[in-house]
């Protein structure tokens, strides 16, 4: 779900959002549901009065005209759905269309590319950057979510801001439904714990029932997968989307391109930092790249 959070530059996280989101709207337009974007309607109930959101209006968000009980607000707004089971396939297909190609490979080292005669390398290793970049403001955020049957009449997706280690959401795609999450910090086991399923799943029908779901008590009555991922949290005091994009020369002839350190934002951002990151390696190939 196009949820992009401000790191500690949030101008500057500003202007990836905002291209991601011209990037996925040209993709709807142009590739239909084979790219895995389509636009719908996302709704948030907010437990407390939202404070600062800078991202508000790219999305067009704005006051839904009735607040139940029991919330301080309520947000509609047209949000990218980006479903992963298709769009990180047709990524992939995409390079090799441009003439890339995937290799499966655990790297032990950046240093080791180099000497395979590589010039530059684009480090997007997620929470792998904490090993592989030294870097110790990496930490694990583990989240857990379920992919459910489509339940009729549930009218748009929903998100609450329900504070601590879980927020609850139930995001709408083609054929299954997205359940969600916890956030837990330093968590790097990926087993899925099911006391945290059932918790995931009694919420979502707690918040589809608020939002006048006339079948919430199905809601994950079938799941068809269940998925948990480490995302890769950077920051300190509080910020996890401090994402490092910057270029860091490695001696004669080798430079490295950092960009992980996206946390609970990569599938927002991921376009915007994409594009600033190939701009960074089109610099170093021309010899055009600041000095640090
Ligand atoms: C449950 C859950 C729900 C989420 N929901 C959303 C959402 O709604 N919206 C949103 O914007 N974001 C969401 N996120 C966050 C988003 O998934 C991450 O921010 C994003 O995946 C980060 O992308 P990345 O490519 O930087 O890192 P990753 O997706 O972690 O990819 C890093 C890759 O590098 C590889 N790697 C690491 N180390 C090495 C190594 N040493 N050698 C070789 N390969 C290595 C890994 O295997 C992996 O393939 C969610 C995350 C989770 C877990």
């Amino acid at each position: 779900m196009f949820t992009p959070f401000p790191g500690s530059d949030v101008a500057r996280s500003r202007r990836w959002a905002q291209s991601s989101l011209q990037a996925l709207r040209a993709l709807e337009r142009s590739e239909g549901p084979s790219a895995g974007v389509r636009f719908g309607p996302f709704r948030e109930y907010c437990y407390r009065q939202p404070g600062a959101r800078p991202f508000a209006d790219l999305s067009c968000e704005h006051a839904a005209p009735v607040v139940p009980q029991g919330f301080a607000a309520v947000l509609d707004s047209d949000r990218p759905h980006i479903d992963t089971t298709q769009h990180l396939a047709w990524l992939e297909r995409r390079v090799g269309l441009l003439g890339g190609r995937m290799v499966h490979e655990r790297i032990t080292s950046l240093a080791a590319l180099f000497e395979r005669g590589h010039e530059i390398v684009v480090n997007c290793a997620g929470v792998g950057a904490r090993a592989l970049a030294g870097d110790p403001l990496v930490r694990a955020m583990r989240g857990i979510v379920l992919h459910t049957r489509p339940v009729p009449g549930l009218a748009r997706s929903l998100h609450d801001d329900a504070p601590g280690n879980v927020v609850t959401y139930v995001f709408i795609y083609d054929d299954h439904l997205v359940l969600g999450s916890t956030y837990e910090q330093d968590a790097w086991d990926e087993r899925i714990d099911q006391g945290q399923l059932q918790a995931i799943i009694d919420r979502c029908r707690k918040l589809a029932c608020v939002d006048g779901c006339p079948n919430w008590r199905d809601l994950g009555a079938e799941i068809l997968d269940r998925r948990v991922g480490l995302r890769p949290a950077r920051g300190q005091t509080g910020v996890t989307e401090d994402v490092r994009l910057e270029i860091e020369h490695a001696g004669a002839g080798r430079t490295i391109v950092h960009n992980y350190g996206h946390g609970r934002s990569g599938v927002s951002l991921a376009w915007g930092t994409a594009e600033e990151a190939a701009d960074l390696v089109s610099a170093v190939a021309r010899g055009t790249a600041r000095p640090d």
